[in-house]
């Protein structure tokens, strides 16, 4: 059986152990971390995304922990003026599948609890991948124990899913590393039973302010509310602790000025939850080709390969399309695997470019001040709907084929 090695156990890196197993490859996933886990925050899951899963056999376990709300509005943040809205609940009759809205710690369990136990998976925890060096038939590669051990593996290939500042990615491609992207995440989940009723929501609501929006959502069928606020600002110098718990002052400055639902709702969050936590976001260019996803016995998946903005809310959802798509790429048993590489990559980078651009736009149009304002503001009135739903987005992407055998 041909391997693959996977470095980064974070949804992405799960996501491909599933679709390698699938696809008749053994895997050994090595991740740094000593344990399996997510960030406490939610992702969104356009139908695009919920597809595959459920193509895994995983639309029940999703369905017994996500959320999946019937409406998306937009408000503005000044007046809280409703600016339009779209019909989510319309999702699984146009596009196949549902609008989701998941913990990360749910999404990630969901996925760990489906690849623990597949007899041609193995997972390492408290290994870090230090290094690797390619020739035509086998990838070599040194991995940095949690107590200094160094351990080397051989692997038919190898898979960078090591995040952000992956290192697979360092060694693949000379270039720089990620760069403040001059915005800040501000992320916060509240029980919605400790919420004033007025504030509790089923829906996704996304506020556009002048330089800043916010979005909120639920999570676990309802019983937790998540929200985000993203506004223009630099992070602080140690770019590498990233993940700060903030002082909710900090953030009602930020949102002076909005309306008032909004400011009670940042003002109540925190003693509903665990409090205001800070992410700088860090950005690369949008991808400019194959060979940014693999050469030779080499790939990248997820933001390894395309870290980019969240005002699309598909970072995750990419990760998880490459992950199908690997799925058919390893599965052409016939093909040379530099070949099958080189079809992942080439299937892949066109619409994950795609995404990062859009994702990117998306950012200076929420965040719009003056006449583009205005303009978009009409524009929401006046066409709704048809600005809101992507047709391109949710029903373009892979579909992962029917496992290769038993993985
Ligand atoms: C504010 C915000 C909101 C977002 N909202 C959404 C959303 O609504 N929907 C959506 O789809 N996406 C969203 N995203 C994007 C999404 O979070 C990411 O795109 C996604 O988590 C990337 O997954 P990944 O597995 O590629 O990388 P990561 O989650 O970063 O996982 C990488 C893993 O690799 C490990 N690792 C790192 N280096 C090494 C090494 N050298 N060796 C071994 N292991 C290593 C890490 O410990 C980690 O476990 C959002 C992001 C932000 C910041």
């Amino acid at each position: 059986m041909p391997q693959i090695l996977i470095a980064g156990g974070g949804i992405g890196g799960l996501a491909a152990a599933l679709a390698s197993a699938r696809a008749g490859w053994e895997v050994r996933l090595y991740e740094r971390a000593g344990s399996f886990g997510e960030v406490g925050a939610g992702v969104q899951l356009g139908p695009n995304v919920v597809r595959c899963l459920e193509a895994w056999g995983l639309g029940g376990p999703l369905r017994a922990v996500a959320s999946f709300p019937d409406r998306l509005q937009v408000r503005g943040a000044p007046d809280g003026r409703v600016l339009g809205e779209l019909d989510l609940g319309a999702f699984a009759g146009r596009y196949g599948a549902a609008y989701a809205t998941v913990h990360r710690a749910d999404l990630h369990a969901l996925l760990l609890a489906a690849v623990r136990g597949l007899p041609a998976v193995r997972l390492h925890l408290d290994h870090a991948l230090a290094q690797h060096t390619q020739d035509r038939s086998s990838v070599a590669v040194r991995l940095l124990r949690g107590d200094g051990a160094e351990v080397l593996v051989e692997s038919d290939v190898l898979l960078g899913a090591d995040g952000l500042r992956s290192r697979v990615r360092a060694a693949l491609l000379a270039e720089a590393a990620v760069r403040p992207a001059g915005h800040l995440a501000y992320r916060a989940v509240a029980h919605q039973r400790l919420l004033p009723a007025a504030l509790r929501s089923q829906q996704v609501t996304v506020w556009l302010g002048p330089r800043l929006h916010v979005v909120h959502y639920p999570l676990r069928g309802g019983e937790l509310l998540n929200v985000v606020a993203i506004c223009h600002g630099q992070p602080p110098q140690d770019l590498e602790h990233w993940d700060h718990a903030i002082h909710a002052a900090e953030l009602q400055a930020v949102l002076a000025g909005t309306c008032a639902p909004l400011q009670e709702l940042v003002r109540a969050v925190p003693e509903a939850g665990d409090g205001w936590r800070l992410w700088p976001l860090l950005d690369r260019a949008p991808l400019a080709g194959p060979r940014e996803m693999a050469q030779g016995l080499v790939a990248l998946l997820g933001d390894a390969a395309h870290p980019m903005r969240p005002y699309l809310a598909q970072g995750a959802g990419m990760a998880i399309e490459d992950a199908a798509e690997l799925q058919r790429a390893l599965a052409m048993d016939a093909v040379e695997v530099p070949l099958r590489l080189r079809r992942y990559a080439l299937n892949r980078w066109q619409r994950d470019a795609r995404v990062q651009r859009h994702a990117r736009r998306n950012g200076s149009i929420f965040h719009a001040t003056g006449p583009l304002r205005l303009a978009r503001d009409a524009a929401l009135r006046l066409l709704g709907e048809r600005l809101l739903d992507m047709p391109w987005l949710y029903r373009g992407g892979p579909v992962p084929p029917p496992a290769a055998s038993q993985p």
